[in-house]
């Protein structure tokens, strides 16, 4: 990206920062708002979670209100995190939520039609097992190239992915991400950034991939293009291959604040930034969906 043009979407992110609201600023490279998206037909919500239903890194509880009223107005609601399975265990026991991908799509913990918890994963127990050696290794070089970085501490609880803590109790710079990334990359490990983990898998899955295989497994339906019975709600770099392949693809507004690093973007903003945004989108789909409950295999 020519530097002009960088300097102009950072100008923008600022003034989105300083608090100045998304719709008083330039329109020109961000998509049309949400108003503009037709949520009539929408059956089910998929949504990442840090920096999109959490604010400031808490889930508030209008935003979890907005997710019990999807429920309440029978809409599937589906998590789909870098975080860990650990925490993915946790909040499909506690929230009203549908399922929970977890680690990028490395894990999918949901219950069978009976009810039953059951967790399903990307690759097998000898793969995730040989890839979960080796990148442990690697991940543990890329540490000792960089000082002051460090795993996130959540990453105890992960099964496949492991997580880089660079904005969350740790603060690190561009320079020194940046130098993770190219170390990594290299290595052959794929990494995602997320609002604040540097997520570091080996295998070949994505958000994407196990939200396809959730989709068709657990529903007996498949995520077409355009497809206005499902949406996906996101902020962040690891969202990308999710923006590109929903239709109705939305970023809650501090998107903004990566759209340059986006390969593939969300095809409307909300006004609102994190919990606020995903509040309004929830509120909207409500308003406008007259379809029926999604008719799924379970
Ligand atoms: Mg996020």
């Amino acid at each position: 990206m020519r530097s002009a043009r960088r300097r102009r979407f950072i100008a923008l992110a600022d003034r989105q920062r300083a608090g100045h609201p998304i719709h008083e600023m330039p329109q020109t490279r961000l998509p049309p708002p949400l108003a503009s998206a037709d949520l009539s037909r929408v059956q089910a919500v998929f949504t990442d979670v840090d920096g999109t239903v959490t604010s400031s890194n808490r889930l508030e509880a209008r935003t979890l209100r907005s997710i019990e009223k999807l429920k309440q107005n029978d809409l599937r609601v589906v998590l789909v995190t870098g975080r860990p399975a650990g925490w993915g265990d946790c909040w499909l026991r506690t929230l009203p939520v549908d399922a929970v991908i977890a680690e990028n799509g490395g894990v999918c913990l949901t219950r069978d039609r009976r009810g039953r918890f059951e967790k399903i994963y990307s690759e097998s127990s000898s793969e995730r097992l040989r890839n979960r050696k080796r990148l442990l290794r690697e991940v543990q070089a890329a540490l000792r190239q960089v000082p002051g970085a460090r795993l996130s501490t959540d990453s105890p609880y992960t099964e496949v992915n492991i997580a880089i803590d660079y904005n969350e109790e740790a603060k690190l710079g561009p320079t020194a991400l940046r130098a993770l990334e190219l170390f990594l990359k290299r290595r052959g490990v794929t990494i995602a950034r997320s609002s604040v983990h540097l997520n570091c898998w080996i295998g070949a899955f994505d958000k994407l991939s196990m939200v396809r295989r959730f989709i068709r497994e657990c529903w007996g339906l498949r995520l077409a293009k355009p497809d206005p019975r499902f949406v996906y709600a996101g902020d962040s770099l690891n969202d990308a291959p999710m923006f590109g392949a929903f239709s109705l693809a939305v970023g809650v507004a501090n998107v903004a604040e990566v759209w340059s690093e986006l390969d593939q973007r969300p095809s409307f903003i909300t006004r609102g930034r994190e919990g606020r945004g995903f509040e309004q989108l929830a509120a909207a789909i409500i308003a406008r969906h007259r379809d029926p409950p999604l008719r799924a295999a379970r």
